[in-house]
């Protein structure tokens, strides 16, 4: 840990751990856990959440569990556990334990049973649209719903009954007997247990009954004995039934359940339903197209772990809903791969440049550093030869008075290799440049003038006869607005879609750049950075743009 990150002051649940720490609460114990349904795929939402949480067990010495919040079989699915697992351990974590809320379907339905022996629950018949009728509305109270005093031993010959399955699904529920008149409606006898003759990933055809979010979250913290439970804003109001359970079930364990506030970004969706909604109307190429934050889009993308941390860590812990522009997190992916990316020279609208002074077949090999500070990272050759590749906008027949790059008399540096001088253009019959015709000075190889006469610019460049074209997407925001949700009337987030948001183009590339390997990364030199992609193959890759070189947000 670097001593400024020591000297941050503790954020409100850093705090809540230490305090608990020095008064010896939980034995002096720390663990938490991170707790996904594995319904969909990670996004940089979790990501916060999962730094959030193993970042406190790292601090504090203590663990942090993979608990799967599997307790809805219809929408979860293994691909989804797996590619949690994948995310997680790719964030840079690695958990403590690995457990599945399914693994304690026996115990919490002894729990069940014991709320019922308490006269603490009761099986009910309303139908969902009843059951909401019956509850009312917060600032009044709700009606009493029938069955709530059915005696204890009839519950409890139900419950077993709903768990042997003889009722089909909707017949009855279990709820936990509260407080009907209660201004938190979560209160007012909530579901503890529900039928669904569905089939469970992990569980098969063992149950037919299944635990309701509320009544599984906190006893699964009871029984990993997590201290501290962090999850996000919403759930604040959930809290007094969290407590409830633990209360009236007496536990050994006392987990404490914390409420930080979710992370929103610009321009970007988040929700699990909203995303899934994406993928399965065809809007991008699946859960993880580059475009979609999900934690394996921007790690397609090339995103760096350590710059999505360093997001996480920048953006803090706060009790109070925000919205986080999406420009932060590219600011933190440039800041990583300008340490990491290696440096190549690609160009993306070539315009061809002859050297009138180079021989017709000669390539002069010249060594190219990888990166400007990394020694490290070694160096390549680059072949230079009478006809290059030059970017077409790094040329203008009549420049601008702050436009340094080549035009007509002027000399510029070619990046690695040679200064050059602009002799003669010439065009086609539209009146398109077609070539640029230059000399070179072979007294500047390296790219510096013996005489110490300076350019104001230095290209990239690739050889016309060494160059490959490989295909490149170029991302831009998957939304229009910064607010995706901002519509009219009888219309949805999808109607704010980024028609734009991928472009395909082609790279003339330097012949170093056939070697890249899924998920390397460049830094094209003036262009971007870039990443070479999952469909890459050996000899002929496809990069992604991660994400260009500059923009003018700076964080605050
Ligand atoms: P979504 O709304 O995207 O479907 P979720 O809360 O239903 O998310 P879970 O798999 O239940 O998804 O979430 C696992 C954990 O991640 C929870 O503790 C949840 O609070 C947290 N989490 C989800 N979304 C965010 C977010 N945008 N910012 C921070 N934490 C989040
Ligand atoms: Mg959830």
């Amino acid at each position: 840990m670097s001593d400024s990150e020591t000297e941050k002051p503790l954020n409100f649940l850093e705090q809540a751990v230490a305090d608990d720490l020095q008064s010896g609460k939980h034995g002096g114990r720390v663990q938490t856990r991170f707790p996904p349904e594995p319904n969909g795929y990670l996004h940089i939402g979790h990501a916060k959440a999962i730094c959030i949480n193993f970042g406190l067990a790292k601090k504090f010495g203590g663990k942090c569990n993979l608990r799967f919040d599997d307790t809805n079989p219809e929408a979860e699915d293994v691909e989804y556990v797996d590619a949690i697992r994948e995310d997680v351990r790719w964030l840079g974590f690695e958990w403590s334990g690995e457990y599945y809320a399914s693994d304690y379907f026996g115990k919490l339905y002894e729990h069940a049973e014991a709320l019922v022996q308490m006269g603490k629950a009761y099986a009910c018949e309303l139908s969902v649209d009843e059951f909401k009728e019956y509850r009312g509305i917060p600032t009044q109270p709700g009606k009493e719903p029938p069955g709530r005093n059915r005696p204890v031993e009839e519950n409890l010959d139900i419950l077993r009954r709903m768990k042997a399955g003889e009722f089909e699904e909707g017949r009855y529920v279990l709820r936990a007997k509260i407080d009907m008149a209660s201004p938190n409606l979560h209160l007012r006898d909530p579901a503890v247990y529900r039928i669904k003759k569905v089939k469970h990933h992990r569980t098969g055809d063992q149950w037919c009954i299944y635990p309701m979010y509320d009544f599984a979250h906190g006893l699964s913290d009871e029984i990993e004995a997590v201290t501290h439970s962090c999850c996000t804003l919403e759930f604040e109001v959930h809290r007094p039934l969290y407590e409830w359970f633990l209360d009236v079930l007496n536990t050994p364990n006392r987990p404490r359940q914390y409420e930080f506030a979710r992370l929103n970004l610009t321009a970007t969706v988040m929700s699990k339903r909203k995303l899934r909604r994406l993928v399965e109307e065809g809007h991008v190429n699946g859960w993880d197209d580059p475009r979609m934050p999900t934690v394996s889009g921007m790690r397609r993308r090339g995103y760096t772990a350590a710059a999505i941390r360093d997001f996480c860590e920048r953006i803090g812990v706060a009790k109070r809903e925000n919205i986080i522009d999406l420009a932060l997190l590219e600011y933190c992916v440039r800041e990583d791969l300008n340490k990491i990316a290696r440096r190549a020279m690609a160009v993306l609208d070539p315009v061809k440049l002859v050297i009138e002074n180079f021989p017709e077949n000669d390539t002069d090999w010249l060594e190219a550093a990888n990166h400007p500070n990394e020694e490290g990272m070694g160096t390549r050759k680059i072949p230079f030869t009478r006809e290059l590749y030059i970017e077409r906008e790094d040329f203008l027949e009549d420049p601008p008075k702050k436009f340094f790059r080549l035009a007509p008399g002027r000399e510029v540096r070619l990046r690695w290799a040679y200064f050059v001088t602009c002799k003669e253009v010439i065009k086609n019959e539209k009146g398109e440049i077609v070539e640029i015709r230059c000399s070179y000075d072979p007294a500047t190889r390296g790219g510096d003038a013996p005489d110490g006469r300076k350019v104001k610019a230095t290209l990239h460049w690739v050889s016309a006869a060494h160059a490959k074209q490989v295909p490149v997407r170029l991302f831009d925001r998957l939304f229009t607005k910064d607010n995706p949700d901002e519509v009219e009337e009888g219309l949805d987030f999808i109607s704010n879609l980024n028609p734009d948001s991928l472009r395909e183009a082609t790279a003339w590339v330097e012949p170093a750049l056939l070697e890249a390997k899924p998920l390397d990364h460049y830094q094209f030199e003036r262009v971007g950075y870039f990443c070479a992609d999952k469909d890459s193959k050996p000899g002929a890759p496809v990069f992604n743009r991660t994400v260009t070189l500059k923009d003018s947000y700076k964080p605050v």
